[in-house]
């Protein structure tokens, strides 16, 4: 459009300087403008001929322009007219052509031939206004955008091929006198014909008002929708409509705000969407007195369904998921994917809180069924967290802080279950924040101590080693591992910390070796992300080899939670200290996922039996039957089996029955500090 625009104003510009005179008539013969040529070839001001008859000229030549104009009409070509007027500089002879101007009504180009030919001009139809008139059409034709001329009674002059093809408006309906055919026709495209009548009714009134709209067609394009007047000089002669197929930017742009709204993996809205929808949630509740509520839900062990399938399996599980809950959506509520396996549903507009709670019910429940991934049947499970407005929090982060706090408690109470925020759960927050800055300077301050707990052979009664467990003296008093290994783990402090109960272990039976007969092995606890750190193997020889401890002497006892949180990583590292020598201990057997299958695959030494275990062995004949299993399994596999949390000599019986090899326990001993370690073999901790 702006092309068109662009090539009538500078055909207006090169008009005015015309040597002929250029007269734009409409079709009853008034003249619309005119340009060119000298003033003194005209009877009147430029001004006094506009919106005056052509035919109605004085000095007789009227007729003569309403005769030509007809035959213009009828015929195909320009009409020549010859005339003598008396200007101002006395008889003139001049020549008009007239001829048919397709948008307007006639174009007649006057000429004084009195001058003769030695100033003779080329003609202007002939050279400007033919050439402006072609470079018009052929931008009229050739611009992308559809155009649309129609006079100012809204009757159709003029349109382009694009225009054609964007309305798909039937050829045979675009002449004169088919507007009703066509504005009804095109009322049915689209969206919202209502609007677009009552845009063109206020556009039509304006004559001279311009608009940019974007017009929805019922097939789902976009148009954006240009109209402006059409000025011949200043007078507004009609209106010009162009139209541009803009769907593929609108869908493009939606398309935008949408991924920036939604998890492009499920669907769901995201984080920010979620912030939004709870912001507007709270702000409703807290107008209308109802409560609302958040349920955080986060998937058990998805890490590890992630590690061992890989996350492909991880991401179709996660779709899986997203389709589940949202089968539990009522109208008004928010189901969002926070993140990795995060979720969140926002309920809004609760009657009772309890609903919050049977909607957490619910959602535990639908995750229940196995879910197929590939060829696995997977189970999985969630912890929510649920946070009720506006008793847990009167803002949105509020509310979400302590749905997170409810989370975090439902995780530590074993996993698959909801917990609803109380005050309580806050203090302890608190709590744990405390000690983790504790910690860190605990680990500082050197404020660790190890503890050793023997281990003996069951049939000879011999000492065979000692497990190093960490302690933390806080001034006097000494807290367990069971109250900061968790949270040194969360927050990584477990490296350094593991890395020095190590180094201290290594040291310390290098010590009792050397000063005795006896030949111990330590065993050391590692956690997950230890063995998980790609150096590890390194680190644990440079620390013997400093210690001066032969590999074979140190075992590095790991869960099997532990080594499924990373498998790959895990087992790598695992066959680095096996080939070192270092001897590997399942730790805990028989609680959580212990399988055997992990057992026969992984390069280890040693089964620990659970505790729990032995405590029951000698009272219930199950467990003494599972004990039986552990250790002819374990011995199948050539390997070592240890029962931990010996408390009784009857525990001890079973044990030695069932061919148990090794034992460690209250019954022979505590875990004991290292120079009390070194009396109960009769060293001088002194002697060099
Ligand atoms: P664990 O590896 O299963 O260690 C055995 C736990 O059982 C120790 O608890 C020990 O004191 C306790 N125990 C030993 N004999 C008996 C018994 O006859 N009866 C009872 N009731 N308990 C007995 P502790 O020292 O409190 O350690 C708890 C857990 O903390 C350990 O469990 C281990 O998982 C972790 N831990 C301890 N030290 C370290 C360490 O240096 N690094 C890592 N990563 N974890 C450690
Ligand atoms: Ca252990
Ligand atoms: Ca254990």
């Amino acid at each position: 459009m702006a092309t068109a625009t662009k090539v009538q104003f500078d055909l207006q510009q090169q008009l005015q300087t015309l040597p002929d005179i250029l007269f734009v008539l409409d079709p009853q013969g008034t003249i619309l403008e005119c340009v060119g040529g000298k003033a003194s070839d005209l009877t009147l001001s430029r001004e006094g001929l506009i919106g005056k008859d052509i035919a109605r000229c004085p000095f007789g030549i009227g007729p003569l322009f309403e005769a030509a104009l007809r035959a213009a009409e009828k015929g195909r070509g320009p009409v020549s007219i010859e005339y003598t007027l008396f200007c101002e500089t006395g008889p003139a002879a001049f020549e008009a052509r007239i001829s048919r101007a397709p948008q307007v009504g006639f174009l007649a180009v006057v000429r004084n031939t009195t001058r003769g030919p030695q100033d003779f001009a080329p003609r202007v139809e002939e050279l400007d206004v033919g050439n402006a008139v072609s470079m018009w059409k052929a931008a009229f034709d050739a611009t992308a955008e559809g155009i649309l001329i129609v006079d100012l009674d809204g009757n159709y002059v003029a349109s382009n091929h694009v225009f054609h093809e964007l309305w798909r408006i039937p050829r045979y309906m675009l002449y004169r006198g088919q507007e009703r055919v066509v504005a009804k026709f095109a009322l049915s495209l689209v969206h919202d014909p209502k609007a677009l009548l009552e845009k063109v009714k206020e556009i039509q009134t304006t004559r001279r008002g311009r608009s940019v709209d974007i017009m929805r067609f019922k097939d789902d394009r976009h148009f954006e929708c240009i109209s402006m007047p059409q000025m011949i000089g200043e007078r507004v002669v009609g209106r010009v409509w162009s139209f541009r197929d803009i769907t593929d930017r609108v869908r493009a742009e939606a398309q935008t705000r949408h991924d920036a709204y939604h998890d492009t993996l499920t669907g769901l809205p995201n984080r920010a969407l979620f912030r939004d929808r709870l912001d507007q949630v709270v702000g409703r509740a807290r107008r209308s007195g109802l409560n609302a509520a958040v349920l955080l839900l986060d998937l058990d062990r998805f890490k590890t369904i992630n590690d061992t399938l890989g996350h492909a399996a991880g991401d179709d599980l996660l779709i899986e998921v997203g389709k589940r809950l949202l089968s539990r959506k009522r109208e008004g509520d928010t189901i969002a994917r926070l993140g990795g396996d995060e979720f969140v549903l926002i309920l809004s507009e609760l009657r009772h809180k309890e609903d919050a709670v049977i909607v957490a019910e619910q959602l535990i429940e639908v995750l229940k069924p196995p879910i197929q991934i590939e060829t696995h049947d997977l189970r999985v499970s969630a912890s929510i967290g649920v946070a009720i407005f506006p008793d847990d929090g009167e803002e949105s982060a509020g509310l979400l802080k302590s749905a997170d706090m409810a989370l975090y408690r439902a995780k530590e109470l074993g996993r698959d279950n909801y917990q609803v925020f109380e005050k309580k759960l806050n203090e302890r927050a608190m709590e744990r924040l405390v000690l983790e800055n504790d910690l860190k300077r605990a680990i500082h301050d050197e404020e660790f101590i190890v503890h050793y707990q023997p281990q003996y052979d069951l049939k000879s009664g011999e000492m065979r080693g000692v497990e190093a467990l960490v302690r933390w003296k806080q001034g006097k008093e000494v807290v367990p591992p069971a109250k900061f290994i968790g949270i040194a783990e969360e927050c990584g402090l477990i490296v350094p910390l593991g890395r020095w109960v190590l180094e201290q272990a290594a040291r310390t039976c290098a010590e009792i070796n050397a000063k005795s007969v006896l030949s111990l092995r330590v065993c050391v606890n590692v956690s997950a992300l230890q063995i998980q750190r790609p150096n590890f193997a390194n680190e644990v020889s440079e620390i013997l080899q400093s210690a001066d401890l032969p590999p074979k002497k140190l075992v590095v006892e790991l869960t099997e939670s532990a080594l499924m949180a990373n498998p790959e990583q895990g087992s790598y590292a695992m066959e680095q200290l096996k080939q070192m020598g270092v001897g590997i201990a399942m730790d805990d057997f028989g609680t959580g996922h212990s399988s055997l299958n992990h057992v026969s695959v992984l390069p280890i030494s040693f089964l620990k039996i659970d505790r729990s275990f032995v405590e029951n062995c000698a009272k219930r004949k199950a467990d003494a039957s599972i004990l039986t299993a552990i250790v002819t399994m374990g011995h199948a596999l050539g390997l070592k089996v240890l029962a931990e949390g010996v408390e009784t000599e009857e525990q001890a019986r079973v044990l030695r029955e069932q061919g148990c090899d090794e034992v460690q326990g209250y019954l022979y001993s505590r875990p004991i500090q290292k120079s009390k370690l070194m009396k109960l073999l009769g060293i001088d901790e002194k002697t060099p």
